[in-house]
């Protein structure tokens, strides 16, 4: 069952270039479409500016979207008044990478857990007490935590904060945007397991947005990969990683040794991702695909269904 549809979605920002203010518009998330499946982990990857945390505020409505639908159990969020638009928001939950600056270093734990419950229920103080205490339970923090500041946590713990401060309104969904990248190898693997147990204790659904494809690949279960904007590819988590079809996917898959099989076909990335406000004609890869052909300069590759759970954007697999 689709928890959460994105039609065609756009989000597009006017900035000024250089000393001369020359007006420019970054083309930030393109005509992207992605349905959500009720209780999986879709992972987003792709490299740094392609989109994805741009994707996941535009689905917070922390970014305005120009054009598209968000479609949450059957309704526009982008069309929505309260009362809808306060339970949309109770729903959704965010959780960021830096988790000191997601929170407000002058609240006491406590008060950072209590303050949305005060803010969108009518619970009493001492049932708003109840699901604190417990919500810190659950993530792994004791009780006498909670009379703490931020700043007397270590970065893992503070990420624990911030995923209790993301559960305590019992969402249904939560973004994660690159949740373990800014904590230490050891730490992320307490930090992903806890998402997993979560997922499970609380029937969540995630998006899972992540440059790391070693932790995309343990935790998700279906994988797309974005560029510039766009969804290239998408499928399950064994589809993308053993049966890639996307140059794109298969040179961000070459980039991690550890998960690249011997005798594979490697591809290595040349050039930087090219600016979000001069993109490219046609398939938005080809000024770094080694497999470039003239019509890839000159149209946007179609959607080609590889299985009945994988796609692909790319010439090679038109027919
Ligand atoms: Fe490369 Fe062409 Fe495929 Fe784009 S459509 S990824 S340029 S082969």
């Amino acid at each position: 069952m689709t928890l959460i549809e994105i039609k065609n979605l756009t989000v597009e920002y006017k900035t000024k270039r250089g000393i001369l203010g020359t007006p420019e518009i970054i083309h930030a998330v393109n005509n992207l479409s992605l349905d959500i499946k009720k209780g999986e982990i879709l992972a987003v990857a792709g490299e740094s500016g392609c989109g994805k945390s741009t994707l996941a505020k535009a689905i917070m409505l922390l970014e305005p979207a120009c054009k598209g639908e968000i479609i949450f159990e059957g309704e526009n969020v982008l069309q929505m008044k309260n009362p809808e638009l306060k339970a949309f928001r109770k729903k959704v939950q965010m959780i960021f990478q830096n988790p000191y600056a997601s929170l407000n270093p002058k609240m006491k734990i406590f008060d950072t857990l209590a303050e949305p419950l005060k803010i969108n229920t009518d619970f009493t103080n001492d049932e708003i007490k109840k699901i604190v205490v417990d919500t810190a339970c659950k993530v792994g923090l004791d009780e006498e935590c909670l009379n703490l500041y931020p700043h007397e946590f270590s970065g893992g713990q503070r990420q624990r904060i911030a995923i209790a401060r993301a559960l305590v309104l019992s969402p249904e969904f939560i973004l994660a945007d690159e949740p373990v990248s800014a904590l230490d190898v050891s730490i992320q693997a307490q930090i992903i397991n806890l998402l997993q147990g979560l997922k499970d204790d609380y029937d969540l659904t995630f998006l899972f947005i992540s440059h790391d494809l070693s932790v995309i690949k343990y935790l998700s279960d279906r994988v797309a990969i974005m560029y510039l904007g766009e969804i290239v590819e998408l499928g399950k988590t064994d589809e993308i990683f053993f049966t890639p079809a996307h140059p794109y996917t298969k040179a961000l898959l070459s980039s991690v040794p550890q998960i690249t099989k011997t005798g594979e076909e490697k591809i290595i990335l040349e050039g930087d991702l090219p600016s979000p406000s001069d993109l490219p004609k046609g398939c938005k890869f080809h000024t770094r695909c080694p497999y470039c052909m003239p019509v890839c300069r000159e149209k946007m590759p179609d959607k080609t269904q590889i299985t009945d759970t994988h796609y692909v954007k790319c010439f090679l697999y038109n027919s």
